[in-house]
């Protein structure tokens, strides 16, 4: 259930042998059959005509000439065309031009749900590639101007003293579903969600950490309590810039919370029965329901469904 989830399952062959190779990389930035994926203030390019679908245009098309230093591959498809993410800039940029009634850049989190299955695995790594890009420009280390190699896949610092590489950073979020032993979860909303709306706990994981840890110290840190019999159950890439969204279950050892209102505004345990009814309503998009989930665009979604599926022995919820 978790192998389609939003902003994974790119279909591109990420082209890590070829991309090295600097006479190959140029060749497919003049290729007359290379596909690129506009970019304009980090909104996607989207034909909405028949279907949404990320637009792909050919260089000849392109306000700007596809460079090194503005297209970044993403891979191959499997008509072996070279596919690139195309930074156009922001909004003052003469990329907007690019937009038509049935074809327009668009929010990253509002097409993606609409989008084809690996199409919005496309549109995150596109997304995240070029933003850490846009915020890589100067070396960490000496200050110097670096530039990108391998079609995008690091930087180098131009200084000859230093020649740093920079690689695009993913950062890691455990996201965990904590059970009472008793057929409730834990659940809680920050002041800034939507009324009503409460989520699993999240929290990054920190340097020098497992993410059993990590688990571990955010519930701990967040709710006052401490969990055991930490499970692995699935993973989504959010590119909000760049983060990996690590779902867990986990098993609490008491259920008396402490909350740390600076983190959460509320957190409290819900029956399955109060779980299946907030599901239901986030997926109608009910806004009149007391509580409810966030959409299936969300990782957190998928881990209360699979939780109720998995409790329950019934038939799984229809998608
Ligand atoms: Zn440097």
């Amino acid at each position: 259930m978790f192998e389609g989830i939003t902003f994974s399952a790119s279909p591109l062959n990420r082209a890590d042998r070829q991309r090295r190779d600097g006479a190959w990389l140029r060749a497919r930035l003049d290729d007359p059959d290379s596909l690129f994926l506009p970019f304009l203030a980090l909104k996607p390019l989207v034909n909405l005509d028949p279907a949404p679908a990320l637009a792909r245009l050919r260089a000849a098309d392109l306000p700007v000439h596809p460079s090194e230093e503005n297209a970044f591959l993403l891979g191959l498809d499997n008509d072996g065309h070279a596919v690139f993410a195309l930074d156009l800039g922001n909004e003052n940029n003469g990329g907007a031009a690019l937009a038509e009634p049935m074809r327009k850049f668009i929010d990253a989190r509002s097409i993606a749900p609409a989008l084809p299955p690996g199409e919005s695995g496309i549109l995150a790594h596109g997304r995240s590639r070029i933003d850490w890009h846009a915020r890589h420009r100067f070396c960490a280390r000496c200050g110097h101007v670096t530039v990108p190699e391998a079609g995008g896949q690091h930087r180098r610092c131009q200084n000859p003293d230093c020649g740093a590489e920079h690689f695009p950073r993913t950062d890691p979020v455990v996201i965990m579903l904590v059970e009472d032993g008793e057929g409730r979860i834990l659940l809680g909303r920050q002041a800034h969600f939507p009324d009503g709306n409460f989520s699993a706990l999240a929290g990054f994981v920190d340097q020098g950490e497992r993410i059993e840890e990590a688990v571990q110290r955010e519930i701990r840190e967040e709710a006052g309590i401490e969990v055991d019999n930490i499970r692995y159950i699935a993973s989504q890439p959010w590119p909000f810039p760049s983060t990996l969204m690590i779902g867990c279950f986990a098993t609490a050892r008491s259920t008396a919370l402490n909350i740390d209102t600076h983190e959460l505004e509320q957190a409290r345990w819900f029956t399955r029965e109060e779980a299946a009814a907030m599901l239901a309503a986030s997926r109608a998009e009910d806004d009149i329901a007391p509580h409810r989930l966030p959409p299936p665009l969300a990782i957190a979604h998928h881990l209360i469904r699979h939780w109720l599926e998995q409790n329950s022995g019934q038939e799984p919820c229809p998608s």
